[in-house]
């Protein structure tokens, strides 16, 4: 046995179980946090110290890679799983109980030492003889497998003797049942559903251990590889085993198979069975990290995307070790196989050199012999190292084998005291950056290479053509010397052949000269008479250039006067002609006032002739033959008098007058204007010209009060007729009257505006707009005024209106009460039924008359005084037809007479 069930270093061992440190002990070395982990080693006395010694202790078979940066420290997880009993112990120990106990509720294993005595271990999963491959799987190797994901070491490994169950916890392919796919196949298919097939990748050795020689599973040939350590990191690598890249699952169940035949072919060759060799699959996952932009800023600040693009990838590179050890029995025990004595130590060698660094590990001792084996130096990273490390112990249940089970159970038990320091194995992933810049670099070599070739052709090509044209500019050069040269020596000839003419020419001259001189005197003196007499002649053509420009300025002069009087003249013209417009639209102006004086000297004359307008004024009749002449007196003289009037001045520019600036002229057209509307016949046209709306403007536009009362008086002229009633309320004609009516001080004024509305009120299709447009309120505003003639206008508006109403009413188109009632008129009309003044009094009998007609109008009647009007009218009216009309009317409402009878008059 290794190692004795009295081991002191346990502190598990039910002996010291009631003691505290071994309540801290299990506590804390199920937590992997590092202060407290490190707590659990009894020979630290701080949380500094510890790491501290974890980092720096040279027994650390990792501890070359350990002290870089500080690891996650993560303690070696141990389960235990036992085996059922399999068919022969069934029978051979069928009268023995097992000599183990589970109780995974409290991950406690109890070992029988015999009848009476058991001893108690626990650990950090208790796998009991029913637990599923699934569970075994999650509960040992998930968490390293996933680990490995993230980027670290991990390792799983199983441990126990022959026939308990290692492979088939790490190996079982489940192609039968797949309940039953052991640890491996399991952690591939976890890894290949976390990985991107683009950009990460999972390759695979898978390799046997016999007598310190190491296979390759995946290659036969490959039959004694060698272990390479990195000096610096201690990383341990194969460069010599074959690495399969694994893309799916089914290649990866093909693989693992081909590796077992080979290792079944192997065995049968070395004459060994699988139990003495230790298997190893090595899962390597390289994963770039994405999502992680490097901090590497260019030198010059702008990066460009040349430099982009040669920034390194991050990569993870974890790697999953997963051991199937050789049995742990030891082998001089069974003696059967045919070994030497240096042979079985061969065959133990590495299993021994791995219990005793696990040991040393647990003991935390100066020294670990990790160099002593092969195995040892392939699992430095997994003890002690930087893995994540899980170890899954197996045990069979037979008492028979107790001592194994003991041994087994104590190789756990150390092995859970080892510490790790998990450790990221991220890196930059220079060597495909190396490669890439490789690639870029030859690229960039050849280019130059082509470029600096082309530029050398280029060069000599220059080279050779600027000598060319050289050569050619020297010999041209030669050629205009040699031609400039021998021109000017011919020019050169030529002039001093000449010199030497003119020389003799010269000669020749100064001879005759002095034969000409005598004769030349002559010449002079008669020269110099010749010049005076010139000059004598060219004075007096001076004096004769003088006298004409003096006569010039003086003409000059006259000229420029002469335009000044012109400008005067063009002047006064203009002058002339700009007083001729004004005095002829003087003159025609006062010839429109002419006409207008003499017609009304005629119209006064007549009337004087006739002793002046004797009835009183009131009426219809009247209203009109105040701004007319009498008709019926003097129809063809007035006839006449228009025609004349027309046909000297014309309509149109009658009533263009009305328009003129001048106040006096507007006047002065506005009563020939009203004039003519006094005549029926003249009335179409004047409306048909404008007539009405430019005296309704007028009404609007004028405050002189004449214009008021003369333009009132021609509306209500005209608005005897239907269609120009209709006419004057389209044109806003209320809205005027009742402005003209509000500002008026003249009662005369009044008049006309009151006799304007009450023709208005006579319309039975204008009665709603009438009133809707203040037409009654307007008429009642004025009966302040007191004026008798005003008062009969008012009342004839009434009278008017009230006769539409009543009509409206027989024929069924006005429903409700009287719109005069609305507005408020029956006081007045009750006030003034009884008015001294005929014209008044008359007009209002018959308003009565006509509201006493509606039956809606009766209670208000009442209530207003009405009925006793409409009685005494019934009875005193002068007027018999109207006393006959009251008293119908008083007979035929029921509700006249209930009053009647309800205040006891006998009617
Ligand atoms: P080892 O690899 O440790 O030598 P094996 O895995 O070969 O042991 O197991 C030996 C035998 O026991 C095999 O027939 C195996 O199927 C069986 N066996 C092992 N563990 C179990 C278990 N948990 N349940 C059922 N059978 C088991
Ligand atoms: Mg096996």
């Amino acid at each position: 046995m290794a190692s004795g069930g009295t081991n002191y270093r346990n502190g598990t061992q039910r002996n010291s179980l009631k003691g505290t440190t071994t309540a801290t002990d299990r506590q804390l070395s199920m937590n992997s946090n590092p202060s407290k982990a490190a707590l659990k080693n009894k020979s630290l006395s701080s949380v500094g110290a510890s790491s501290g010694l974890r980092k720096s202790s040279p027994g650390s078979l990792g501890g070359g890679t350990a002290k870089d940066d500080a690891g996650v420290p993560g303690r070696v997880r141990v389960a235990v799983r036992l085996r059922p009993r399999n068919a022969e112990e069934s029978v051979a120990d069928a009268d023995f109980a097992d000599c183990v106990e589970l109780q995974p509720e409290f991950k406690r294993l109890k070992l029988r030492k015999n009848n009476w005595d058991t001893d108690t271990y626990e650990f950090d999963d208790v796998l009991t003889e029913s637990a599923s491959q699934k569970r075994v799987y999650e509960v040992v190797a998930k968490p390293v497998v996933e680990s490995v994901l993230d980027g670290y070491n991990g390792t799983v490994m199983a441990y126990g003797q022959t026939g308990t169950g290692k492979t088939y916890t790490l190996g079982r392919l489940g192609e039968e049942d797949t309940a039953d796919r052991g640890i491996i196949v399991r952690a591939m298919e976890d890894i290949l559903a976390d990985v991107s097939l683009e950009s990460d990748s999972v390759s695979v050795s898978y390799l046997q251990l016999y007598m310190e020689s190491l296979q390759d599973l995946l290659d036969p040939t490959n039959d004694n590889i060698s272990i390479v350590e990195d000096p610096k990191s201690g990383d341990v690598s194969l460069p010599g085993a074959t690495l399969v890249e694994i893309r799916d699952q089914q290649s990866f169940l093909e693989l693992l198979q081909l590796g077992e035949a080979h290792r079944y072919a192997a065995n049968t060759r070395l004459n060994t069975e699988s139990s003495r060799s230790h298997a190893l699959l090595m899962v390597h996952v390289k994963r770039s990290v994405k999502g992680r932009e490097l901090a590497h800023s260019s030198q010059n600040g702008n990066s460009t995307n040349m430099a982009k693009s040669f920034r390194p990838t991050l990569v993870r590179k974890g790697k999953l070790v997963v051991v199937d050890l050789a049995g742990s029995e030891r082998i001089d025990k069974s003696g059967s196989e045919g070994h030497t004595l240096e042979e079985a130590k061969s065959i133990n060698l590495s299993l021994s050199a791995l219990g005793k660094c696990i040991n040393a590990l647990a003991e935390n001792s100066a020294h670990v012999p990790v160099r002593d084996s092969k195995l040892t130096r392939l699992l430095r990273d997994s003890f002690g190292g930087t893995a994540r490390t899980s170890l899954v112990i197996t045990i069979g249940p037979s008492p028979r084998h107790r001592g194994e089970t003991t041994s087994t159970i104590m190789f756990g038990q150390r092995a859970m005291k080892v510490e790790n320091m998990l450790k990221l194995k991220e890196e930059f992933d220079y060597k495909s950056l190396a490669r890439k810049l490789d690639i870029q670099l030859d690229k960039l070599i050849m280019e130059h290479e082509r470029k600096q070739k082309a530029f050398e052709e280029e060069i000599e090509r220059i080279t050779t053509d600027t000598q060319n044209q050289i050569s050619e500019a020297e010999r041209n050069y030669a050629d205009a010397m040699e031609k400039e040269r021998l021109k000017y020596q011919k020019d050169y000839m030529e002039s001093i052949k000449k010199l030497e003419e003119k020389w003799m020419m010269n000669q020749l001259k100064l001879g005759e000269r002095k034969d000409q001189m005598a004769s030349t005197a002559e010449e002079v003196a008669e020269l110099k008479k010749l010049l005076s007499k010139e000059t004598s002649l060219r004075k007096a053509t001076e004096e004769e250039v003088n006298n004409l420009k003096s006569q010039l300025a003086q003409l000059k002069m006259s000229e420029a006067s002469a335009n000044s009087e012109i400008l005067k003249l063009r002047k006064m013209l203009e002058d002339e002609a700009y007083r001729k417009e004004k005095l002829e639209g003087e003159i025609s102006m006062l010839q429109t006032q002419l006409l207008q004086l003499s017609f009304e000297a005629d119209e006064t004359r007549r009337r004087l002739d006739r002793g002046g307008p004797g009835k009183v004024p009131g009426g219809l009749d009247s209203l009109i033959s105040q701004v007319r002449p009498q008709v019926n007196d003097s129809v063809s003289e007035e006839k006449a008098s228009i025609a004349n009037l027309f046909e000297q001045v014309g309509l149109q520019k009658i009533l263009s007058l009305l328009e003129a600036e001048d106040a006096d002229v507007r006047i002065h057209a506005v009563k020939v204007v009203a004039n003519l509307a006094a005549e029926e016949s003249n009335q179409q046209k004047i409306v048909e010209a404008g007539g009405l709306t430019s005296l309704l403007l007028l009404l609007g536009s004028s405050e002189d009060e004449t214009i008021h009362r003369v333009a009132a008086g021609a509306i209500a002229n005209l608005a005897m007729n239907e269609t120009n009633q209709e006419l004057i309320m389209s044109e806003g004609g209320i809205r005027l009257l009742s402005i003209t009516a509000a500002n008026a001080e003249d009662p005369q004024t009044l008049r006309m505006v009151a006799g304007a509305i009450a023709n208005l009120c006579g319309n039975d299709k204008l009665q709603n707009k009438l009133r809707g447009e203040g037409g009654i309120k307007a008429l009642l505003g004025m009966v302040k005024c007191g004026h008798p003639d005003v008062l009969a206008q008012v009342a004839r508006g009434i009278a008017n209106f009230a006769k539409c109403e009543s009509r409206a009413s027989a024929q069924g188109s006005k429903t409700g009460r009287s719109l005069l009632i609305e507005d408020g008129a029956l006081p007045w009309i009750v006030q003034n039924a009884s008015n001294d003044a005929s014209p008044i009094r008359r007009h209002i009998e018959l308003a009565v008359c006509h509201l006493a007609q509606h039956e809606v109008n009766a209670r208000d009647m009442i209530t207003g005084g009405a009925l006793w009007e409409l009685v005494r009218i019934s009875q005193d009216c002068s007027r018999e037809d109207i006393r006959t009309l009251a008293h119908r009317t008083l007979t035929s409402s029921p509700t006249f007479l209930a009053e009647l009878r309800r205040l006891r008059i006998d009617y």
